[in-house]
């Protein structure tokens, strides 16, 4: 299975508009300013693409979609597995329409029932039957799970998380790889699906400072260390994770993932 980190930035994405509003200033770890040098610190808003026997699964159609899918020519994709309904996971969704164009049935969406009524809620145009269907229209079938099912000869556990008051925050295991952009906690029914991993994708968004309904630097590390996956990748990276900086705090099975990674696992 080969995973392609999409994005890797959190909501704002780095560098964040506010940092360049105010000429860098007061940037915490001047990341936004040497973002515009370094490809490493520059960070869309995440999403990862999984590749298995031909196959390709989208998880999550971030804002920057477009310029993700332009960036790693992405030429086809077979299915599209949401985490959440909050913009920075579902805003690309109408550019995917260059990948149903021409597809004899519509693209299927596959994630919680509330995050498949906020979608269907959040472009009513997509699903309402009288809209003229024209090139500028996505066709996609969407599917409520809760339960683990196939996808490409791989079995896909859906993972509820705790991402603040939200209800139907999922992250994704998918064979032997999980993938928990947005989390806060974890139930214990979640925990127990995450022993065996050979990689974990989770959410880090800054170094201290505590978030209502993300992890941080410190947090990260402590689940990760209790999961204990043979490879620990962080996400959902605000501008005070500097990969370059912070590498010191991690274990050497840890490591900052960035827009562009590839990795065969
Ligand atoms: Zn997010
Ligand atoms: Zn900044």
């Amino acid at each position: 299975m080969k995973i392609t980190f999409l994005g890797t930035g959190t909501s704002h994405g780095v560098p964040a508009i506010d940092c360049m509003l105010d000429g860098y200033k007061h940037c915490p770890k001047d990341v936004c300013r040497l973002a515009l040098t370094d490809a490493k610190h520059s960070r869309t808003r995440s999403s990862i693409l999984v590749e298995h026997a031909g196959c390709r699964a989208l998880v999550d159609v971030s804002p920057d979609f477009r310029q993700q899918a332009l960036r790693e020519k992405i030429p086809k994709i077979d299915a599209v597995l949401v985490t959440h309904c909050h913009a920075d996971h579902t805003g690309g969704i109408p550019d995917i329409r260059s990948y149903t164009a021409k597809r004899p049935a519509p693209l299927d969406f596959f994630g919680s029932p509330e995050t498949m009524r906020s979608i269907q809620s959040s472009f009513p145009y997509i699903f309402d039957p009288n809209t003229f269907r024209g090139g500028g229209i996505p066709s996609i079938a969407l599917h409520a799970v809760t339960q683990p099912f196939e996808l490409f000869g791989q079995t896909v556990t859906p993972l509820l998380v705790e991402h603040g008051s939200l209800l139907g925050c999922f992250g994704y295991r998918i064979g032997a790889v999980a993938y928990i952009p947005d989390v806060k906690s974890l139930p214990p029914s979640t925990r127990a699906m995450l022993d065996n991993l050979d990689c974990l994708i989770l959410n880090c968004l800054r170094e201290t400072r505590a978030h209502q309904s993300h992890l941080t630097l410190e947090q990260s590390i402590a689940l990760a260390r209790d999961i204990r996956p043979k490879l620990c990748c962080f996400v959902h990276m605000s501008h005070d994770i500097n990969y370059i900086t912070d590498a010191s705090k991690l274990d050497s099975w840890m490591e900052f993932a960035y827009d562009g990674l590839q990795m065969e696992v």
